[in-house]
């Protein structure tokens, strides 16, 4: 058994990088198996912090390319015998968000992180790019995304207009445009170290090669989802008049979709922004 709560205290980690952890070894493991990586995989791993997920991650694919913000961790990592004995690891100095992923290697890659908590949103929107971005180059270089988030982010990622609460908005609908999104399963805040106050969930990204919708203009329905849940307490038709579409075309639009006039945003489908989005579009 490897002793990583040992490990990572010896470590003195750094909360402003968002520094926690993974430091059980049964989550390690159910993040390899669910990644089902092979010595066929190039896998991006963002944030390796000292190495324990990467320990695993080198054993099984072909190649690991780690990028790292924290000196430290990775002066930390260049040392890991665990890890150089495969002889597979390139670590990269750098933002994640900085980092241009489409031309760190030929093949397609795999992302596999438990990432600093605190880029959550941004990270995703790197990887997956904006709706309208229809080829948007470090999409084009994914396959898979497994990523470890805070549980309230896993289930604001797989959200549907059925939900309960605020789970469904912005971030629902750029993952899912360009993902189909799964949680994989929950994990306790005890798996880390040091403890975040909230537990966390490792969520499944499958990259999909086709946007979820057909739509005439992207960018229009982009300009629509923002303006849609542009202000959490206003009606849908609300939010869209503030934002400059007119009010006798939103009336319009949503008499012809059935919709309530009052409706929430939230209440609608991705398949109803499409709709609505290519109605407005018409006026
Ligand atoms: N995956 C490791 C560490 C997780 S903590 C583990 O589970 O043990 C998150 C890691 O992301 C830290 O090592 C932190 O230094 C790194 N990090 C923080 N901001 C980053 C950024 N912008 N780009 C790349 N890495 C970053």
């Amino acid at each position: 058994m490897v002793d990583y709560y040992g490990r990572a205290k010896f470590f003195r980690t750094k909360k402003r990088l968002g520094q926690n952890f993974l430091i059980n070894g049964e989550v390690i493991q159910d993040i390899i198996d669910y990644a089902k990586i092979t010595k066929d995989d190039v896998v991006v791993e963002i944030g390796p912090g000292v190495g324990f997920v990467t320990e695993q991650l080198v054993k099984y694919a072909k190649k690991v390319i780690a990028i790292e913000l924290d000196e430290e961790a990775i002066k930390e990592l260049e040392c890991n015998q665990e890890i150089n004995k495969y002889g597979n690891l390139e670590i990269i100095h750098n933002d994640i968000l900085k980092t241009d992923l489409s031309t760190l290697c030929d093949e397609q890659i795999k992302i596999v992180a438990n990432i600093p908590y605190y880029i959550t949103s941004p990270i995703i929107a790197h990887l997956l790019g904006e709706i309208d971005d229809l080829t948007n180059e470090n999409r084009n270089k994914i396959i898979d995304i497994i990523l470890m988030v805070q549980e309230e982010v896993a289930h604001r990622i797989v959200a549907t207009e059925k939900s309960s609460g605020k789970q469904y908005g912005l971030l629902t609908i750029l993952s899912q445009f360009w993902a189909n999104c799964e949680i994989i399963r929950t994990v306790g805040r005890k798996s880390f170290y040091p403890a975040p106050k909230v537990n966390s969930a490792l969520v499944s990204m499958k990259v999909r090669k086709e946007p979820k919708l057909k739509l005439t203009d992207y960018t229009h329905f982009r300009k629509t989802i923002k303006s849609a849940f542009s202000q959490r307490r206003k009606t849908l038709k609300n939010c869209l008049v503030s934002n400059g579409f007119s009010k006798e075309n939103v009336e319009k639009a949503l008499k012809e979709l059935n919709l309530d006039e009052n409706i929430r945003g939230e209440k609608l489908s991705i398949e109803q922004f499409g709709e609505l989005s290519e109605l407005l579009l018409k006026d």
